[in-house]
Order: C-alpha cells, then sequence, then structure tokens
C-alpha cells in the first residue's frame, strides 16, 4: 500500500482513499436558486434573424459566445432560430450540460451583464481556485470567478458588500456603486448555520469596490486615511450622543451602531454563500467533468481542523493527491502518516 501511494495513483486507489461528499449541507446559492426561469420556446421557426442571416453560421457563433449572458437570454427569446443559434454555441451547450446551476443563479441575482458566455465557458474548464490553487469546487457568480470553499469562507473578495458597508470601507457614493458589478440576493436560509435572509439585498463585488476606491481617491493611502477621518467623526458624535441623557426614539438608535468591520463571521456569513454555486471542473481535453474528493485521511484530523494542508473541507483530483500524499504522509487505517 506504501509503495501504491508513493507511486503515481490510479483511480480506483484514489477512490479508496478519498470520499466525495460531506455531511453537511452548506446552504449555497444552490439550495436557495428559484425554479428555472420560463424559457419562451417557440415551436414555429418561421422568421429569421434579419441582418443576421448573412453571416456564417461559425461567425455568429463567435459573436453571440462574446456576449454578456443577459445579452444573449435576451436574443434568445427573439425567435425559434435564434434559440438554435445559441443552442448551438459550442461554450453555451457546455453550459447548459454542466453548468446549468450556474447559469440560473447568474440571471436569479441579475449578474449576467457582467458575466459573457465565453468566460464562464473559460470559468467551468478551470480547476483550481483562483487565490489558492486547491481545487475548486464552486463558482463565485457575482464576477464569475473559480474558488474553493475555504477561500470563499474566508478571503476579503468573495464578501459581497452592502452599499452602506462598501461606502465605510471605501468611501464610495451611492452613484458610484450603481455602476459597480451588483448583484440581487435571492431571500433563503444560507451559510451551514443556517441564517435565514427573508429581504433582496443588493450587494456589489469587493474588488471592484475597492479598485473604484482607489481610482476615486488616488491610492490606497488617501483612501484609507478619508475612511478612517470618517470613521474617526462618527465615534466622536456617537460618544457624544452617549455622554447625553436618552430622550425619546433616538436612544434606541445608539445600540444598533456598528463599527467598521464588524460584518463579517466568515463561514458563519450568510452573504458569503449568495453568490456561490457548486460547479464541477470540466477538462476541455477528456471532456470529463469532476467535482473533486476529499481525503479520508483529513477527515477525522481535529488537531488541524482550521489549518491547511490538513484541512477536511480541502477537495482533490486524482492527479494532485499524490502532492497532499507526500506532504501530510501515507494513509493507513483512515489517517496520515508522516515518515
Ligand atoms: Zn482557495
Ligand atoms: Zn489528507
Amino acid at each position: 500500500m506504501e509503495e501504491q501511494q508513493e507511486s503515481s495513483l490510479d483511480a480506483s486507489q484514489f477512490c479508496d482513499l478519498t470520499y466525495p461528499r460531506l455531511r453537511i449541507n452548506d446552504f449555497t446559492l444552490d439550495e436557495n436558486i428559484p425554479i428555472p426561469p420560463d424559457y419562451h420556446i417557440y415551436t414555429s421557426p418561421k422568421f429569421g434573424l434579419g441582418s443576421l442571416d448573412i453571416l456564417p453560421l461559425e461567425l455568429l457563433q463567435r459573436i453571440l459566445s462574446q456576449l454578456d449572458l443577459r445579452t444573449l437570454t435576451d436574443f434568445r427569446r427573439v425567435n425559434h432560430l435564434a434559440l438554435q443559434f445559441v443552442a448551438s454555441i459550442p461554450q453555451y451547450k457546455a453550459i447548459i450540460t454542466h453548468a446549468s446551476d450556474a447559469l440560473r443563479g447568474i440571471l436569479s441575482i441579475e449578474t449576467g451583464r457582467w458575466i459573457t458566455c465565453e468566460t464562464l465557458y473559460t470559468m467551468l474548464c478551470t480547476r483550481e481556485c483562483e487565490q489558492c490553487g486547491d481545487f475548486g469546487g464552486y463558482l463565485y457568480i457575482l464576477t464569475c470567478k473559480r474558488v474553493c470553499f475555504l477561500c470563499f469562507t474566508s478571503e476579503q473578495p468573495y464578501l459581497p458588500l452592502r452599499y452602506i458597508h462598501a461606502t465605510r470601507k471605501f468611501g464610495l457614493n451611492r452613484q458610484i456603486l450603481d455602476t459597480l458589478p451588483q448583484m440581487r440576493s435571492i431571500p433563503g436560509i444560507y451559510s451551514p448555520n443556517q441564517k435565514k435572509c427573508r429581504h433582496r439585498l443588493t450587494l456589489v463585488d469587493h474588488d471592484c469596490a475597492r479598485r473604484a476606491g482607489i481610482t476615486l481617491y488616488g491610492s490606497v493611502t488617501v483612501m484609507e486615511k478619508h475612511v478612517s477621518d470618517i470613521a474617526g467623526q462618527k465615534l466622536r458624535q456617537y460618544r457624544e450622543r452617549l455622554s447625553q441623557p436618552p430622550t425619546g426614539p433616538s436612544a434606541s438608535t445608539t445600540r444598533h451602531h456598528r463599527t467598521e468591520g464588524a460584518f463579517d463571521g466568515e463561514s458563519g456569513n450568510p452573504l458569503r454563500f449568495m453568490a456561490i454555486i457548486r460547479t464541477p471542473w470540466l477538462n476541455r481535453i477528456s471532456q470529463d467533468v469532476e467535482l473533486g474528493s476529499y481525503c479520508i485521511g483529513c477527515e477525522r484530523s481535529y488537531d488541524s481542523y482550521r489549518n491547511r494542508p490538513m484541512h477536511f473541507r480541502r477537495k482533490f483530483t486524482v492527479d494532485v493527491f499524490n502532492e497532499h500524499l507526500r506532504q501530510c504522509g501515507r494513509i493507513e487505517n483512515g489517517k496520515h502518516h508522516p515518515d
């Protein structure tokens, strides 16, 4: 067994040393996505596409694949011929076959105008989390990035921000925020802690908001100084109010004062799950899809529960699992044994 683990693993050895699913429901957007929109399917292809009819099919497919997903979805509703053209785009076919929930999610949270068909296809064919390089079993569909569980529950870029938080953090006004990639959340239950979210929230992408802030103020330093001056000013006003005797209904509002940065909560923060869809990786060469598997040697490694490389949330594919065994040791009786 030891020798087998040290050489290249085959698929059946990989299956013996891994398991495909956790017994935890993460309550991402997958669990909250509405029933598919009613794609109006025309039954009689009586009409052409006007001036687009003269374009060769291949060129038309290439043009359509560059369209954003909202425009493409609108286009396929034009008539039956448009529907057939869109259905014939190779990238769209792959999306419908392997990532239909991602497409439904994008249309549901209204991020389709910022994501092209080509981008979604490229992310479907990307295996690694953009942040850490591990197998990324999810797409963050506010801006369409491939991510892993550990990164989308802890890294800043995957925490969509409410306007008020984007304003506090990056000093942006509503006018600028309105121009940035943003989503409308779907009410439901989110995160393994099963937080109930009753309202549709408008949430803006963290990185885009940060970049807009830096552009507005000219540099990170100036932006941070502005934000901290405003926060200081608000804190002084808050303290002044506290030192006054409470009067009338305004007394209760001070209890809701929140300090800057108090809006994370990592894997317990429902906002981190509202733009996340489980999506397999499509291998462009073999055309196989993989969801990744969890290591049995890390399943009960509670000592390192919060840390890589032995975090139980990490996912692997057969060709990168050898590296994990080299790093953490061969597996015997369900445990890693470092040499
Ligand atoms: Zn990651
Ligand atoms: Zn392991």
